[in-house]
Formats: C-alpha cells, structure tokens, sequence
C-alpha cells in the first residue's frame, strides 16, 4: 500500500502520517512546501525509504494532484484552510476547500488509478446546527448536517468562523455528490471531528504558528483573560484522530460511512485550565484565576463518539492526558 496524505505538514495530517510510518506502510506526503515536507522527512530518517513528499500549488484552481498520483492506492485527504484570519472568506476559506476536494477526487479517478478508498477529514462543523437548542438528551450522530446555506456561508457580513463551517460542509458534500454522480473505482470515508488538540509531530517554527485549535488551547497556559468561550463542548486527541483516519483506511466495512470521533468527555477551557494548575507548578502563576475553578465540563448534547470506538477500534485519551501531553511539550521546546 501507498497512501498519499494531503496536509501531511500540518497538525493532524502529520500524525497521520507517523501513525502509516509506524504500521510500516509507505506514505506520501502533499504539501504547498517543499521547506516543510524536507522538515518532516529530516525528523523522521529511520523512516527514508518509506516517506516521501509531493509539492502540490494552492488549490486556487481544481487538478492540483493529478501530477501526485503515480503508484497511489488509497488517499487521505486532510488538507484544507483552517484560520480565521481572513480577508475574503469565499476566496481564502470556502473556494479552496472546495477544489481541494475536487481536485484530489478527480485525480484519484483517472483512467488507470489504482485508489480504491479515499478518507476525508471533514468536520464537526458540517454536523452542528449550531444555533439550534437541542432538545434534553439530544446526541449529534454522522446522520446530522449542519443547515447552513451557500449563500449566507460567502455573504460578506458572516463572520470567518461561520464562512469555514461552511466550508467545511459544503467541500464534504462536493466529496459524496462526486461519488454518487461519477461512480468512481474508490468508495468515501468522511470523519466529522470536533476541537482537535494535542503534542504536536509537525514542524512548527515557533509558539506564533501553532495550528489554529492548539494556539487557542496555549493561551490558556499563556495567562489569556477571559478564558476563552467553547463553540462546540466536544473535541479529541490528534493521536486518536490519527488513529481513526487509518482504522478508517484500512477497515473495509468503513467505506461509505460518515463518522464522528470524539471523546466521550465534554471539555471547557475552565477545565483546561484546572488541570494546567493541578499539573505544573509554573502555570499557578501563568493561567488566570478569573473564572470559577473545579467545574467539571457540562454540555448541553452528546456527540457520538461511540461508533468510532466500536467500529474503528479507537480507545480515547483523557482530557487530562491530552493537555497535560500538549502543555509539557509546547512549554519545554517552544515557550
Ligand atoms: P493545519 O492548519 O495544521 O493544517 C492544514 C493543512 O492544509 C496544511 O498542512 C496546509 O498544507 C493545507 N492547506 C491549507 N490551506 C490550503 C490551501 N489553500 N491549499 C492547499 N493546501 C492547504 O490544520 P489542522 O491539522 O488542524 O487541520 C487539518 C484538517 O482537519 C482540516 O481539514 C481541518 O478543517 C480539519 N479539522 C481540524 C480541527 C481542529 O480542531 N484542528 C477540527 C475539525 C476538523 P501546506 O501548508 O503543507 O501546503
């Protein structure tokens, strides 16, 4: 097997890739940079013959992979904007994200491909209807679809975190309309994940470029005030991410499915920041007191994160471990 990863340098896609390397499958990586993925594979020499990269443009325009694609038999496919800020949110957020996905579908069902399945990272974001109330007892599963429409995703006056929801779920739904329509040789995998945090395996040059979910997760450690508010009380450990994605890959009952790996655990940055207290001494001084300590995290529905246990085999960090983890790393090699 040889698995093309897109976003290979970023937060999640890297795992991914350490999570291929170390089954001994051959991996590569898709980047916009050739800096980074020579970072990566620099990082990572006992695994030479195994990993190599592809410089892929932008995806401003849709075939940016067809040049990738040689000796490919399954993609996953991670890569796709994910800040907030912007300038133009269909041009930087909604556009891209789109073409990334019909760009590396089209490539995978040339004449002659060899991909047989393909594993999206979509996102909790095209599953929540985030200004509904749910009603008590409620729980998110793969079947639900955030109700956004195109037209208030690119309208000028939404803010960027309504435009990249929206990316998000309309780059997905261009991923099931291509299968349905084209019938392509692989069949689809979506994974709809909430809040990813954890240690990070990919380069980062410094504490300013953290991936957007861990630099909010830092500011805490950091001493922000207020802490900052949850959009979603979900969330999971980029190492079961990882995990999920190539369960996702090589299960083949998975294929067709639409999942959402979660942990069971609701969170909240109050909670983050008990535990950073509890955990090292240097953060009593650092993270602020302004909030009410020792609540344990309460959300007002559940998220499915069971199916991904049961049918992909993912057991979930704990919340504690997965900050304690990310917290000692970031302050040891980049605060
Ligand atoms: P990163 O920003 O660390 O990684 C995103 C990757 O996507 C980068 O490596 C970059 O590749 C690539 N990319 C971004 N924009 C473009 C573009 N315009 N053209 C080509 N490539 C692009 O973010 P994460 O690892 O956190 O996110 C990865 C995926 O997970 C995304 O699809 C995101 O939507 C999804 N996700 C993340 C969550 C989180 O909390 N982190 C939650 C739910 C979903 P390069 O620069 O190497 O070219």
């Amino acid at each position: 097997t040889h698995v093309l990863v897109t976003g290979s340098t970023g937060f999640i896609g890297a795992h991914v890739v350490d999570n291929l390397l170390a089954r001994g499958i051959s991996v590569r990586g898709a980047t916009r940079s050739a800096k980074k993925g020579e970072q990566m594979k620099a990082a990572r020499p006992q695994y030479a013959p195994k990993l190599d990269f592809v410089v892929v443009e932008d995806f401003t325009n849709i075939g940016v992979f067809d040049a990738a694609m040689e000796g490919i038999d399954a993609v996953i496919h991670v890569a796709s904007p994910f800040f907030y800020d912007t300038t133009n949110n269909e041009q930087e957020l909604i556009l891209p994200a789109i073409n990334g996905v019909k760009s590396i579908l089209s490539a995978s069902a040339k004449p002659g491909s060899k991909v047989r399945r393909i594993v999206l990272t979509s996102s909790f974001a095209s599953v929540v209807d985030i200004d509904s109330n749910p009603p008590a007892g409620f729980t998110y599963t793969g079947t639900h679809w955030n109700p956004l429409t195109y037209e208030t995703a690119i309208d000028p006056k939404s803010t960027s975190i309504v435009a990249y929801r929206g990316s998000k779920k309309f780059a997905e739904l261009a991923a099931w309309d291509f299968v349905k329509t084209e019938k392509p040789q692989f069949d689809l995998v979506a994974l709809c994940p909430p809040m990813v945090f954890g240690p990070v395996v990919h380069p980062v040059p410094n504490i300013d470029q953290l991936n957007e979910s861990n630099a909010v997760l830092w500011s805490v450690a950091a001493g922000v005030d207020p802490l900052p508010g949850i959009r979603v009380p979900a969330w999971i450990d980029a190492r079961d991410l990882a995990e999920a994605h190539v369960q996702a890959l090589l299960r083949p009952e998975a294929g067709g499915k639409r999942f959402i790996p979660a942990s069971p655990e609701p969170f909240s940055y109050e909670y983050a920041a008990d535990i950073m207290k509890e955990s090292f001494d240097w953060a009593k001084g650092s993270v602020t007191s302004n909030y009410k300590a020792g609540e344990k995290p309460h959300a007002s529905y559940g998220v499915d994160g069971e199916t991904v246990a049961r049918e992909l085999g993912v057991k979930y960090h704990t919340f504690k471990e997965t900050v304690v983890d990310f917290v000692k790393q970031v302050k040891d090699t980049l605060a």
